[in-house]
């Protein structure tokens, strides 16, 4: 069976998503940086939480959790390697594991760069990537703690997923990703074309989230670089990018 997801917009610019299981109505939350929107959602799915996902220990990632657990008693998993500095997690996971949401199991998938100890959910039934700040819609997480060569092979694993995956990221940071994006690939014909659709989207409210991973491949230059030397290049231009 399949799960399916819905953004949850939080704080200025992140989303948690919440997922639920066709089969068993088992409803899971990744990355609740924040309760109250979190709960509104939760609610108006008929008020049950069974799991929290979390990707990586950053505050608009997590700060929600407690709330949550207290309020819902929903099970919180996330990176064994980073439990000293998680919530306290009733699942600690690792890189190779899979997690179940209700019938559909997810896989864990290693994807250090942003954080050392991030971890990224795939869901095959229902092409679902929580991907947290490792992968973004026309960029990628900046590389606080791990390496470029770290994050050239987490984007690497991410790639091999199906084109009709359905990347869920943790901000939207689309539109100024776009921006960016257009000076380093001026010429990339999908790449104007997203940039347009995502004004558009923005303009309208709208999220420009989840994207395919499809998508990603034809337009973001994180995802294109050819090496981890190519990748460090293009991730210090767009930290000096203004
Ligand atoms: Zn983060
Ligand atoms: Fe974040």
């Amino acid at each position: 069976m399949a799960v399916t997801v819905q953004a949850v917009p939080c704080l200025s610019d992140n989303y948690a998503w919440l997922l639920r299981d066709a089969a068993t109505g088992t409803i899971a939350l990744c990355d609740p940086g924040e309760a109250a929107p979190a709960i509104e959602a939760i609610e108006e799915e008929g008020g049950r939480l069974d799991l929290i996902l979390l990707t990586h220990h950053h505050a608009d990632h997590v700060d929600g959790v407690e709330a949550l657990r207290a309020r819902y008693g929903a099970r919180v998993i996330g990176a064994a390697a980073d439990a000293h500095r998680l919530p306290r997690l009733d699942e600690a996971v690792r890189p190779g594991d899979t997690v179940r949401v209700g019938e559909t199991e997810g896989q864990v998938i290693d994807s250090p760069g942003h954080t050392l100890g991030h971890i990224a959910f795939y869901f095959a039934d229902g092409d679902v990537l929580l991907c947290g700040d490792t992968l973004f819609s026309l960029g990628c997480g900046r590389l606080l703690e791990g390496t470029a060569q770290d994050m050239f092979r987490a984007l690497g694993l991410l790639k091999a997923l199906p084109p009709q995956t359905l990347v869920c990221c943790g901000h939207e940071y689309t539109q100024s990703n776009a921006r960016f994006a257009l000076t380093v690939e001026p010429e990339n014909a999908a790449l104007q074309r997203r940039a347009g659709e995502v004004d558009a989207a923005r303009a309208a409210g709208q999220p420009t989230l989840p994207v395919t991973l499809g998508q990603e491949l034809e337009t973001n230059p994180f995802l294109r670089a050819e090496s981890a030397e190519a990748l460090a290049r293009i991730r210090a231009a767009k930290d000096n990018f203004r």
